[in-house]
């Protein structure tokens, strides 16, 4: 296969960049001359939804074929066979699969204006790239590539995300993000990180983190957004952060119950990592450890006893040459375990369904055994595992009475899907995003039909695309 550089399909477009040329693609698609503006979210949070096949994930009530759903105020109030609510409109799901909607736990959402930006020479991949341009990002830049993440997220069936963002430069670079989300109606943690190119011994912005966090109510859509603290660790790119630093970053997130997340173990060369973490005591309840590949038997079984949750992303940890995530040596030592995204720059999109099969794949490939993990378990980890692992298992992950209302649509109605009579391995294994019909946060209903309901992904594209040909021009590297 013939690999075309980003320079050579810059340099034949003449002085036309990328984006402009994606931009102009959109344009000449549509027939409008200005695409329509997303809108508010939808208001109505009371439903009864019908004759879906549905798959609770629920221990109790397993799947239910010809199942209805209730909601009342973004809750879920019953859930089970031929139930009735004459006061609220109905969704006929006939033909449909329901279940709750996936929960991402680590998704770098920011870095999606720069989307399959890594490229093939050492200098220009991912952690260079990110580097260079998260440097010149405005605000606008963090909201345009989490807005557009966000509309990705909901077309592909995630509710719940785990916003992770490592390029606050500022406060306003943080509401910007903050916007994004609440304009998307997702429900998220998001922890503030800090500015890419951040030195060793600088540490994170707390005096911006504690203003955000007194004045949180403001910005967590009703509670749909919480906060978190993105923990740099205590070794960064070149060297070793300096011990007040990194002590008095989780010393403030512990004294504000902040959760705590961290990269660490990812590579060969940073194993250990997680050993030093509880040497230090520094593991606990409130910290998730993202990537842990290279997690040795004995620091699994440490994080299982602290109560420490961590977060495998095998698209971007395959894609980057980290080497092969594992998965069940965790949840088998009782570690709370959720998949992510990470990052688009690196695993172009965002299919968590896509995700929740390699993660299968690989353990079936390494353990050399077809049936070393079921697909119902790989569907639950993607759910529930997920609400588990951010802390959220109470509110959400399962179709439940009393939980909130975060569920999905599957239309099989398509060549892709048609016909298999599994609905569990044929969601696992068969959903593509164009089959997600209908996505539905805290009983808004945010995608029906196939398509978005607030936002407007022709203008989110159009307006991501013009902030990305900016943002090149200001970096020069290219
Ligand atoms: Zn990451």
């Amino acid at each position: 296969m013939v690999r075309i550089g980003r320079r050579a399909l810059t340099l034949g477009l003449g002085t036309m960049g990328l984006s402009s040329f994606l931009s102009q693609g959109c344009a000449a698609a549509s027939t409008a001359s200005r695409p329509p503006p997303s809108g508010p979210l939808p208001s109505g949070r009371d439903f009864l939804l019908k004759n879906a096949y549905l798959l609770t994930m629920d221990p109790v009530l397993g799947d239910i074929p010809g199942g209805s759903v209730l909601v009342r105020q973004g809750q879920i109030l019953a859930v089970g066979r031929d139930l009735a609510a004459p006061d609220v409109s109905v969704i006929d799901a006939q033909g449909m699969i329901g279940l709750p909607g996936l929960v991402d736990t680590h998704w770098h959402m920011w870095n999606t204006l720069l989307r399959s930006f890594a490229g093939a020479r050492k200098a220009e991949g991912y952690f260079p790239t990110v580097a260079a341009f998260g440097k010149n990002m405005v605000p606008s830049d963090l909201y345009q590539g989490t807005r557009l993440a966000a509309a990705e997220a909901l077309a592909c069936g995630i509710t719940t995300v785990h916003d992770y963002c490592h390029n606050v430069r500022g406060l306003e670079h943080a509401t910007a993000d903050l916007q994004a989300l609440r304009e998307a109606g997702l429900r998220a943690r998001w922890s503030f990180g800090w500015p890419q190119g951040l030195a060793t011994d600088q540490g994170l912005d707390l005096e911006s983190l504690g203003r955000l966090h007194a004045d949180w109510a403001s910005h967590s859509n009703g509670g749909l957004l919480s906060l978190g603290m993105a923990w740099p660790g205590i070794q960064r790119m070149g060297g070793r952060t300096p011990e007040h630093i990194y002590k008095e970053e989780l010393r403030f997130a512990r004294e504000r119950k902040l959760p705590i997340s961290v990269h660490a173990s990812s590579q060969r060369g940073a194993t250990g990592q997680i050993g030093e973490f509880a040497q230090e005591g520094l593991l606990g309840p409130d910290m998730q450890v993202i990537h842990a590949l290279f997690a040795t038997e004995e620091e699994i079984q440490t994080m299982a006893s602290a109560g420490t949750a961590v977060s495998v992303s095998p698209r971007s940890e395959m894609r980057i040459g980290f080497g092969f995530p594992k998965f069940l040596p965790f949840l088998r030592q009782g570690v709370k375990l959720g998949l992510s995204i990470d990052t688009t720059v690196l695993t172009g999109n965002a299919n968590l369904f896509d995700v929740m099969k390699t993660a299968r794949d690989i353990e079936h490939a390494r353990a050399e055994n077809e049936f070393e993990w079921t697909g119902r378990q790989l569907l639950e980890l993607g759910t529930l595992g997920g609400a588990r692992s951010l802390g959220l298992d109470g509110w959400i992950g399962s179709l439940t009475p009393g939980k909130r209302a975060d569920l999905i649509l599957i239309n099989p109605g398509r060549v892709n899907m048609g016909v298999a009579p599994d609905p569990v391995n044929l969601v696992l294994e068969a959903t593509e995003p164009s089959n997600v019909d209908t996505v539905i946060v805290e009983g808004r209903i945010l995608k029906r039909g196939g398509a978005l309901t607030a936002l407007a992904p022709e203008q989110i594209i159009t307006e991501a695309s013009a902030a990305l040909d900016q943002l090149r021009a200001r970096t020069q590297l290219r």
